[in-house]
């Protein structure tokens, strides 16, 4: 599979800290990968419970590796002061419900986000058909809901402020999913971009696998909304960030990335979106039952 928007391998930041199997790409910043997807640490090392949060919650099965590398970086078992969620698709969400329950903290989403997480909606089928990859060919397996933390489910506040976090911002970056977030710091340009935009072509088991850097628009299988996914990725592009950790791939920085990212931005269409589909935009579908009569007329 040909890359979206290629990135020189020395835009991808951060430094391996061993213990925890982590990324550390800022003083407070560190995000670890579970096998196809990333979770992050935001808060100093040695911090100590309740001093940091974790943002998504990773595989099922992998509340017990995110609580060990939490331990080791913060130095305390103790919990976080918050969970907070870019969406609720189920690869960010898998450990949530052990996880909350070991903790008992509260777990922050977009208030249109809540209903995927409080048992009440299941988001709509994931599309086989796009990206031409094993990981999109086995879209329509996943698990898509509705799992239910409400217990310690809460909207983040509508004032764009980030529970627990000074200095961070939520921005509403929605197409890959209705109440998709991004977390957003001013003062370094950080940004965690969730699944708006991912830095690997996730719908491939082998660039998963190798994660060669690239910028790539939200994994297409799960992409119900490309109007709205496109606007978000133009949103983000114009912060001009200097750091980006995505759900999917590694973290990148530096000018090299924000060519690239705005590369993706200006050609969204062209790059990201898939040529056809069952969440496909209406320019394309416009088209396509012309098309179809011309080759039946053929026939
Ligand atoms: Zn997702
Ligand atoms: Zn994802």
């Amino acid at each position: 599979m040909a890359q979206q928007v290629p990135v020189d391998e020395d835009a991808v930041a951060g430094v391996v800290i061993p213990e925890e199997a982590t990324h550390e790409v800022a003083a407070d910043l560190a995000y670890r990968r579970l096998a196809i997807v990333n979770v992050a640490f935001v808060g100093g090392r040695l911090t100590g419970a309740g001093n940091w949060v974790l943002v998504d919650a990773g595989l099922r099965g992998s509340a017990g590796i995110i609580c060990n590398a939490a331990t080791t970086r913060f130095g305390d078992e103790g919990p976080p002061a918050a969970i907070l969620l870019t969406h609720g698709h189920f690869d960010h969400v898998g450990a949530l419900h052990s996880l909350a329950e070991r903790w008992n903290v509260p777990i922050y989403a977009h208030s249109l986000e809540l209903p995927y997480l409080s048992g009440q909606a299941s988001y709509p089928p994931a599309d086989p058909t796009v990206g031409g990859g094993i990981m999109a060919a086995m879209a329509s397996l996943y698990p898509r809901g509705p799992i239910d933390v409400s217990r310690w489910l809460r909207p983040l506040p509508a004032d764009g402020s980030v529970p627990a976090l000074d200095g961070w911002r939520w921005l509403h970056t929605p197409g890959h999913s209705p109440g998709h977030v991004s977390f957003w710091r001013e003062s370094d340009r950080t940004l965690l971009a969730g699944d708006a935009f991912v830095t690997t072509a996730q719908e491939s088991a082998y660039a998963v696998m190798t994660q060669a850097p690239e910028l790539h628009g939200p994994p297409m299988y799960y992409t119900p909304d490309w109007e709205a996914a496109r606007e978000s990725v133009r949103r983000l592009a114009a912060l001009e960030p200097e750091l980006v950790v995505t759900g999917h791939g590694p973290a990148m920085q530096g000018p090299a990335m924000r060519d690239a990212l705005h590369r993706l931005a200006d050609g969204f269409d062209e790059i990201a979106v898939p040529k056809h589909g069952h969440y496909v935009p209406p320019r394309v579908q416009v088209d396509a039952p012309r098309r179809a009569a011309q080759s039946s007329d053929l026939a």
